[in-house]
């Protein structure tokens, strides 16, 4: 992938500094200055009109909604919301652009002074989420410079590769669709560091309910700014934006590729130039794509056509309220109630709505915890093993909680429990119709249990003895003994309660 193996004392000599702008497509209903659809994979050129098409004489009215959704991103990226923002035309002549210019916001933008906490290298992931997260190990605090409000441009798509293209159609159903554009700063130093900025600003988005975040759909779309300098040198080097990557691996090969591709430049006594590159998968390298001096001068100036935006303190603070709890503190409040490991926290973060269903079957269990670890463990480690994603589980989540109570009132063994589930993913059936046709036999005759008892305190009496000398948790010794005995039928709460009146006695 690399333009050429260098040398690990050459590449350490300079440190890389990254900067990301993010896009991402807001989930209105209707685009942000007309009431066309906003829709993806509409027959071309339906969802259009006079506003969106840039006729002449059509007035831009400001959609509500994209305002809300863009200050509830604002608030999710910790950002300090202007009170009053501008829009500005930025003008620049593209075929898919037929107005000309791009209603966008430039030194008023609706917010600022954000930031996303990323793990480090050395592994926020392994050392947890502690509840101060600034000022641990393993966490860094990465700055958002600004969040804008823009329009999305329309598409060109090209019949035959780029060279050799006989036609090219355009689609101006995506003119218009609100946009808000993240800019990050320069705060990553390495790809994965900023591969987690990226996965953690998705995963805010998507819980914020304002992006459905889909990058193959182009609704996020990252162009990626990466510099080098030399270690201990303050000043930044030239940068060069890598544009045209459609997913985060992508982002980060890209990276890697320019960083080392740049370090090359400066080690061969040259300097590397300021541009805009594209970024080629197959070949795992980016082109040049046109350099600094041909950029564009957008010539911004205020939108004539719309007034300020006011936020006002009531609008902020309704949207204050109807944020959700974010994955980060989520994933922090779960592991400290459910006992959760950093890892089973991810797995049950992974989305909103898995995590909503999960807490909200939780809350009706008499153990909540109990409801966490059937999940994980029994149905989550069978997903596992047959490469199937959560969606496709044959059990629900009232099937869990079944499971969850009849192990809590030690209604069934977690031998028995083990053995349904097996039948649950056999049949593909939920667990509840599988209790209910094989529910299993259970022993709850005490002195059948006693017999049992008795039999394997005769043959071990090296554990009773240690059990007496004061190593309580060996009753769990008798009690796995009594149950494989018994195949798993003997009533549990009972088993428990006799073993340790035996080894008393
Ligand atoms: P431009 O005007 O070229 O778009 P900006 O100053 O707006 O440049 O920055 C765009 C992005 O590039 C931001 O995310 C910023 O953090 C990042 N950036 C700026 N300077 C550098 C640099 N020298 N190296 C890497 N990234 C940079
Ligand atoms: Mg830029
Ligand atoms: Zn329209």
């Amino acid at each position: 992938m690399s333009a050429a193996a260098i040398a690990p004392d050459v590449l350490a000599k300079y440190e890389p500094v990254i900067g990301l702008e993010v896009h991402v497509q807001l989930l209105t209903a209707t685009k942000a200055f007309c009431g066309c659809a906003n829709r993806f994979g509409a027959e071309p050129n339906t969802n259009v009109c006079p506003v969106c098409l840039g006729l002449p004489g059509a007035l831009p009215v400001l959609n509500e909604k994209a305002v809300e959704f863009a200050t509830l991103a604002s608030l999710a990226l910790n950002c300090q919301v202007r009170e009053r923002s501008i829009f500005a035309r930025k003008n620049y002549f593209y075929p898919d652009l037929p107005k000309g210019y791009q209603i966008s916001q430039y030194d008023k933008p609706l917010a600022e002074h954000g930031w996303i906490e990323a793990p480090t290298a050395d592994g926020g992931r392994k050392t947890g989420v502690p509840a101060d997260r600034s000022s641990s190990v393993g966490w860094k605090r990465i700055g958002i410079t600004r969040l804008h409000m823009e329009e999305d441009a329309g598409k060109s798509l090209h019949d035959g590769f780029h060279d050799s293209a006989t036609r090219t159609y355009l689609d101006l159903n995506r003119c218009g669709t609100p946009l808000a554009e993240i800019v990050s700063e320069p705060d990553m130093r390495t790809p994965d560091e900023a591969f987690e900025y990226l996965t953690r600003l998705k995963e805010i988005l998507l819980y914020a309910g304002v992006s459905d975040c889909n990058m193959e759909e182009g609704s996020l779309r990252c162009d990626a700014n990466v510099s080098v300098r030399p270690r201990g040198q303050e000043q930044f080097g030239a940068k060069v934006e890598v544009k045209n990557v459609n997913s985060f691996k992508f982002i980060r090969a890209a990276l890697e590729y320019e960083i080392e591709r740049q370090i090359e430049v400066l080690e061969s006594g040259g300097r590397v130039a300021q541009e805009t590159r594209l970024w080629n998968a197959n070949e795992g390298r980016t082109y040049s794509m046109r350099s600094k001096e041909q950029a564009h001068d957008y010539r911004y100036f205020p939108e004539p056509d719309l007034p300020p935006l006011f936020v006002s303190a009531e609008f902020l603070s309704e949207a204050r309220k109807r944020l959700p709890e974010l994955p980060e503190a989520r994933r922090a409040r779960m592991i400290a109630e459910y006992e959760l490991s950093v890892q089973d926290a991810h797995t049950l973060t992974a989305s909103r709505e898995f995590a909503d269903r999960f807490e909200a079957a939780a809350k009706t269990a008499r153990n909540p915890r109990r409801v966490a670890n059937v999940l994980l463990s029994e149905v989550g480690g069978r997903l596992k093993a047959l490469g199937l994603e959560q969606e496709q589980s044959p059990v629900s989540m009232t099937g869990i909680v079944l499971a969850a109570d009849l192990l809590d009132e030690g209604r069934i063994s977690s031998k028995q429990m083990k053995q349904l589930f097996d039948v649950c993913f056999e049949k593909s059936e939920d667990f509840g119709p599988v209790y209910e046709r094989e529910k299993p036999q259970q022993i709850t005759d005490a002195g059948a249990i006693e017999k049992m008892i008795d039999d394997v305190i005769a043959a071990n009496p090296k554990q009773v003895e240690q059990y007496r000398a004061g190593k309580k948790t060996m009753a769990g010794f008798f009690v796995g003994q009594v149950m494989r005995a018994s195949k798993g039928q003997a009533n549990p709460a009972l088993l428990n309660e006799l073993v340790v009146k035996k080894l008393e006695g």
